[in-house]
C-alpha cells in the first residue's frame, strides 16, 4: 500500500470540513483499485469559528482524519508548509477546503504520476464568477511577473497539486519566511504536468482574499522571486545622471552665447520635485527588499502549533 497525504488549509471553513470529507471519499473505488491509503490533514490556520471542533468530530469517526491547528492566522502559505511537514505519504496533494479544487480530477492526476511525472499541477482556464477588476489585475500581475522573474509563474495556477515525496522534500528544503508558494513550486523544478479545468465557484462561505490582500500578496511575489525592481531603480538613477549632464552642457553653452538672464524658477521647482520623487520611489523599492531581508534574518518560525492530532 502507498500513502497519499491530502493537505487542506482551512481558515474559518466550518461549513466545508465535512462536505470536503464526503466529496473526497465519494470515489473510494479509485483508492481501493490503486491500493492507496489516505490521510486527510486539515491545517487550521487560526480559525475563529468551529473548524477545529468539526475536524475533531470527523477524527473520532475516522482515524484517517488529522489536524494541525495554528496558534493564530499565519496565512495559507504557512498552512501548506505545515501540511507538507506533517505529511508522511509517498505522495502529497494540496487542496482547498471550499471544494474549488475538484477531487474528481485526482484519478487523472495520479495517472500522470504513474507515468513518471514528479508533479501534476492544475490551472483554471477561466475566471468565471470573479469580479472583472480582480481578473484584470491578476492577469497583469502574471504578465509582469513572468517578464521580470526567471522563475516561471503560470497564470491561473492553483495550489491544487499532486506531488511525489521527492518534490515534497524539495519544497520543505526551502525554509524561507516569505513563502510565495506559486514561485516556490516553479523554482524547485522537476517534471510537471499541467492540467486545466474550468473555474468552480466556492460552495459555502466567503473568499478569504480581499482585493488589497491580493495586492499585497502580489508585491510579496515580486520581491520574493525577482530583483528586477532594484535593477530598474539603478537604471533610472543612471538615466537621470545622463540627463543632468546633457542639461548642464546645454545651459553652459546657452549662457556663453546669450548671457545669463535670471529666469526658470518654475522649471527648477518642477525638476526638483520630479527628481526627489524618483529618489523616494527608488528608496521605497530598496526598502521593500530590506524589510523582507529583515524578516528573513530574524528566522522566526513559519507557524506555531496549538494542537495537533
Ligand atoms: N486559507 C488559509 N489561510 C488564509 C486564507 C485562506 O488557510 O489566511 C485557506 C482557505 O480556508 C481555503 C484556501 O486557503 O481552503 C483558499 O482560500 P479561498 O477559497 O478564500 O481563496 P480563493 O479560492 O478565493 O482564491
Ligand atoms: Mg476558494
Amino acid at each position: 500500500m502507498k500513502l497519499l497525504s491530502v493537505i487542506i488549509p482551512c481558515y474559518n471553513e466550518e461549513e466545508n470540513i465535512r462536505d470536503f470529507y464526503e466529496e473526497f471519499f465519494r470515489n473510494q473505488a479509485f483508492f481501493t483499485e490503486k491500493e492507496l491509503d489516505v490521510e486527510l490533514l486539515y491545517i487550521d490556520d487560526g480559525s475563529r469559528d468551529g473548524t477545529v471542533d468539526e475536524v475533531r468530530r470527523l477524527h473520532e469517526e475516522d482515524g484517517r482524519v488529522h489536524l494541525v491547528s495554528f496558534s493564530r492566522n499565519f496565512g495559507k502559505e504557512a498552512a501548506i508548509y505545515a501540511g507538507l511537514q506533517k505529511a508522511a505519504g509517498d505522495f502529497a496533494v494540496v487542496m482547498d477546503a471550499d471544494l474549488q479544487d475538484p477531487p474528481s480530477l485526482l484519478p487523472q492526476m495520479y495517472s500522470y504520476i504513474e507515468e513518471g511525472y514528479d508533479s501534476v499541477a492544475t490551472r483554471r482556464v477561466s475566471r468565471k464568477g470573479e469580479p472583472p477588476v480582480r481578473s484584470f489585475f491578476a492577469r497583469m500581475f502574471y504578465r509582469l511577473m513572468n517578464k521580470i522573474s526567471r522563475t516561471e509563474i503560470v497564470d491561473g495556477a492553483r495550489d491544487y497539486r499532486l506531488m511525489t515525496r521527492k518534490v515534497v522534500d524539495a519544497v520543505l528544503a526551502m525554509t524561507e519566511y516569505n513563502r510565495f508558494t506559486k514561485g516556490i513550486f516553479g523554482w524547485v523544478g522537476f517534471q510537471t504536468k499541467w492540467l486545466e479545468f474550468e473555474n468552480i465557484e466556492r460552495k459555502k462561505g466567503e473568499t478569504k482574499w480581499s482585493f488589497w490582500k491580493l495586492f499585497a500578496y502580489s508585491l510579496e511575489g515580486i520581491t520574493a522571486f525577482s530583483t528586477m525592481p532594484l535593477t530598474l531603480a539603478a537604471l533610472m538613477g543612471a538615466l537621470f545622471c545622463v540627463l543632468a549632464f546633457v542639461m548642464i552642457a546645454v545651459i553652459i553653452v546657452k549662457t556663453l552665447i546669450f548671457g545669463d538672464p535670471t529666469s526658470g524658477w518654475p522649471s527648477l521647482v518642477c525638476i526638483i520635485m520630479l527628481v526627489s520623487g524618483v529618489q523616494l520611489f527608488c528608496l521605497g523599492i530598496v526598502g521593500q527588499y530590506l524589510s523582507k531581508t529583515y524578516m528573513e534574518v530574524k528566522k522566526r518560525p513559519i507557524y506555531l502549533v496549538k494542537e495537533d492530532f
